[in-house]
């Protein structure tokens, strides 16, 4: 079994479906997980927002928008008069519930169900374009098994045992389709794996059921050695080690969300990264294998806080990083990078939702200094420390760019840089011309 996840732009238009179920209506045994629509997942952020403000008028506003939109795509979706109304009558009912926010209190759970429509609507046109085709097909809501634990991860026994059971009641199909992102959390309310989750609903998935192979479909030819966004001339990196493309993800390469290869790791099934557009290219194979004497790719993570901590009493006595340690687990707030010297420590952090409260902690322990509106900047590759010389030439092409932090040998295949964000691009396309171009 394999499991196929199309992104956004993917399902972006009802060519792109068509395209799509073309591929994927070809009798292999297959579950494939869906996005919403591109833009549709940002158009629904934009109406919670609105019903959270109270302003129903412009909500409305959106919702009607966005349904005018919807009509558009279902007329050209569909050629027979029935698909079409059994469609329309879906999704119609979708921005019913929609408006429905107008007249409800709002809460968390109102938000996360507007946000969870996109995948519900997508989903739905694409079963019902296959069946109109005469494709079999088995629509298997995701809310029926994808959850999250008391700790707000993925309950993975849940999921297992839930998406298992589903499977083994219905085994007379080759082709699933399932929403991606969406899930429940703890209490059975609607939540969502949070922004371009749709990656880790197949990653979840794949390490689930054992899958043969875990495809991610978007829309360029595999993860790149830099940002596409941002660098000029990137070029495809044919194959990954997990290790090396979990450091990649969480550390700002968009293709992927930042944990998704997690699961995939644990259970050993082989990620792809395949191009919708371009169904032939060989995309990216990530795998258990490490190519060694090479450095692999670059990627950026913005939105980074930097944390020193100076005490020239009390660091390196024991138990001092702990106690530093245990102020940001009080606060639930995980820490990316860390650096000592023999009268400071740095840590970096992404989330500083908690910051004020830290901060006014650790100033129990020494002078604490704040730079806001970082960047980590994270080069991947075979870095073992016996490596000679490739730490030298990915510091050579820092050397015109102020650095804040440096970590390396935390593992065999990474090396992180704090630098300001506004350094980003120039230390992004430093690295391409020194390691690829
Ligand atoms: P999808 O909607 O299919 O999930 P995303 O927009 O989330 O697609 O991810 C694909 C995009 O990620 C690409 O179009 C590209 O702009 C961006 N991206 C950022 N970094 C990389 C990288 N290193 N390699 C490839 N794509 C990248
Ligand atoms: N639709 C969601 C988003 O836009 C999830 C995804 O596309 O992966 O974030
Ligand atoms: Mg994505």
């Amino acid at each position: 079994m394999k499991i196929l996840k199309f992104g956004g732009t993917s399902v972006g238009s009802p060519q792109r479906m068509k395209d799509v179920s073309a591929l994927i209506a070809n009798g292999e045994k297959k579950i494939v997980v869906l996005s919403a629509m591109s833009g549709t997942t940002n158009s629904l952020v934009e109406i919670a927002d609105y019903f959270k403000k109270k302003n129903a008028e412009a909500a409305n506003n959106v919702i009607n928008k966005l349904r005018t939109k919807y009509i558009g795509h279902i007329n050209e979706l569909h050629s027979t008069k029935e698909a079409m109304e059994r469609t329309t009558d879906f999704v119609e009912d979708v921005f019913m519930y929609l408006h429905s926010f107008s007249t409800s209190d709002f809460n968390e759970t109102s938000e996360k169900t507007i946000l969870a429509q996109g995948e519900i609507i997508s989903t739905n046109m694409v079963t019902n374009y296959l069946r109109e085709i005469g494709i079999k097909v088995m629509l298997i809501p995701a809310l029926d098994y994808m959850r999250l634990d008391e700790n707000g991860e993925p309950d993975l026994l849940y999921i297992k045992k839930n998406l298992q059971g589903i499977l083994e009641k219905n085994p007379d199909y080759d082709l699933y389709i399932t929403q991606g992102f969406i899930c429940r959390n703890y209490h059975g309310e609607i939540d969502n794996l949070q922004r371009g989750g749709s990656d880790y609903t197949a990653c979840l998935i794949g390490s689930a059921l054992r899958a043969e192979e875990i495809q991610i479909w978007t829309d360029i030819d595999g993860m790149h050695n830099n940002d596409p966004r941002i660098v000029d001339n990137t070029t495809p990196v044919r194959q990954l080690n997990f290790e090396e493309a979990a450091e990649l993800a969480y550390f700002g390469a968009k293709i992927l969300h930042p944990t998704c290869i997690q699961p995939a790791r644990y259970a050993g099934v082989p990620v792809r990264l395949l191009n919708t557009m371009e169904p032939t290219a060989p995309g990216t194979l990530i795998n258990n294998n490490m190519e060694t004497g090479r450095i692999k790719a670059v990627a950026a993570k913005d939105n980074i806080t930097a944390i020193k901590i100076v005490s020239s009493r009390m660091l390196l006595a024991t138990g001092f990083l702990r106690k530093v340690f245990e102020i940001f687990e009080a606060y639930k707030t995980s820490i990316d990078m860390v650096t000592t010297s023999e009268v400071g420590v740095s840590l970096s952090i992404d989330n500083s939702s908690r910051l004020l409260p830290i901060v006014e902690e650790l100033k129990k322990y020494g002078t604490v200094e704040v730079d806001r509106n970082m960047c980590i900047i994270c080069v991947v590759g075979d870095l073992k420390w016996d490596n000679i010389g490739f730490e030298t030439l990915v510091t050579e092409a820092l050397s015109n760019i102020p650095v804040r932090m440096i970590s390396y040998g935390g593992s065999n295949h990474n090396i992180s840089f704090l630098i300001k964000e506004d350094d980003k691009k120039t230390a992004l396309q430093a690295l391409s011309n020194k390691l690829f171009n």
